[in-house]
């Protein structure tokens, strides 16, 4: 028997031509996630049927879980229009649930109005074959311990009694392609599953310090793509060894606006790859007053260096909610991996938390910036498909 998975995606936004585009998009993307399992999908009024080998229904309902645009999924059983086909099958779920079942309520809905009973007729019709088949059970509207729900569609019939939540959003890739800044921290992965969510698909920038950071903590980079690859797009990782970069600033930059001045040079390198990679803005884990870079002046001359659209899903998010947030999507466990952050080479014992954008700018015009860019973006390594299976 074929497992059948009803999959509702959020149509209300949805309008005209913008409607097409998001259900070819999602389509797309439940396809590439559910590749290998043989399922096939089929576009229903409003809807999607995903069918597959009855083994395999564990493994598409994880999958489709993590699919952004999905508001809830549905393992169904399929009928035809046909009442007595309806009635059995209702028969067979509610047997398959009996031990333990006391009070249950049927919820038809009918969208195909060529069906010929209404939904309160098809309530009273399939309430009262049940409590005829199952003498022990009892109707109950408020809170019963099952509810079945029949669908009366164009050309069959859904039956199901769990509705499972889907993520939301909006498909991946719909909105375009951005660049996630992404550390081995908590944030950023976080932060990049946020964007993902609102349709970017993303590629990942990890800055390295080798030999003063191991390969260790690019694994730990490697990972997070891998995870967060499993919501969206196969994301492409490069890695840029920011160590020349590093040492230049320590012997030339005061040491309190080492760390603002290494930011500003990090997104120039970023507007530079995006630039290349035809992506229209970045993604960074900035959260607003958690360390001395993060206050509204550190934000804002970072941000001055480039005319690059800086995203910051994570503003309003405490720290609490956005572990929370890294635990279920599996980034959290990777990310408190022990590692060494490129930005511990340099750290001041006083960074400047009210930077001045002249001071910066001075700082800045005693070196040879456009060199130092170009010598730490020749270092760049791009990684793709390799590390995803
Ligand atoms: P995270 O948990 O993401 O590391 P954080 O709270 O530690 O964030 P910072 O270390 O100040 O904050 O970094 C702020 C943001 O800058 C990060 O979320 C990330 O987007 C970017 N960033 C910091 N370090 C790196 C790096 N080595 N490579 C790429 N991006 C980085
Ligand atoms: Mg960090």
């Amino acid at each position: 028997m074929n497992a059948k998975i009803l999959v509702r995606y959020g149509e209300i936004a949805l309008k005209g031509k913008n409607r097409g585009q998001f259900e070819q998009q999602l389509l797309r993307n439940m396809k590439s996630a559910v590749a290998g399992s043989n399922a096939e999908i089929t576009r229903l009024h409003g809807r999607f049927l995903v069918e597959g080998p009855a083994e395999k229904e564990a493994f598409l309902i994880r999958q489709l879980q993590r699919i952004f645009g999905i508001v809830s999924l549905s393992p169904v059983t399929e009928t035809a229009l046909d009442l007595e086909e309806i009635k059995t099958a209702a028969v067979r779920i509610t047997e398959a649930l009996l031990p333990g079942l006391k009070t249950f309520k049927i919820k038809a809905r009918r969208s195909n109005k060529k069906f010929p009973f209404t939904s309160p007729e098809i309530n009273r019709l399939l309430g009262t074959h049940l409590l005829h088949i199952f003498p022990g059970l009892e109707v109950r509207m408020q809170q019963p311990s099952f509810a079945l729900s029949v669908e009366i569609g164009y050309h069959s019939a859904f039956l199901y009694s769990k509705n499972i939540a889907g993520p939301g959003g909006l498909p991946v890739k719909i909105s375009g392609r951005a660049l996630l800044l992404l550390s081995g921290g908590i944030d950023s992965p976080v932060a990049g599953w946020l964007a993902m969510k609102r349709g970017l698909a993303i590629e990942a920038l990890h800055f390295h310090s080798f030999p003063f950071t191991s390969r260790k903590a690019e694994g730990k980079v490697v990972d997070l793509c891998r995870q967060l690859s499993l919501y969206g797009n196969r994301i492409p990782l490069h890695l840029i060894n920011i160590t020349p970069v590093q040492k230049v600033l320590k012997s030339e930059v005061p040491a309190e606006l080492r760390i603002i001045i290494l930011r500003r040079i990090m997104i120039r390198l970023a507007e530079k790859l995006c630039r290349e990679r035809k992506m229209r803005a970045t993604i960074t884990g900035d959260n607003l007053g958690q360390v001395a870079s993060q206050t509204l002046e550190s934000l804002a001359v970072t941000e001055q260096a480039s005319q690059l659209l800086i995203l910051r899903p994570l503003l309003g998010m405490d720290k609490r909610e956005i572990i929370r947030q890294a635990r279920a999507i599996d980034t959290y466990e990777i990310s408190i991996r022990p590692y060494e952050d490129c930005c511990t080479l340099l750290v001041p014992k006083n960074p400047a938390t009210r930077p001045k954008l002249d001071a910066v700018k001075e700082a800045e015009s005693g070196l040879d910036l456009a060199g130092l860019l170009e010598e730490a973006y020749d270092t760049r390594e791009t990684r793709t498909d390799d590390f995803i299976s």
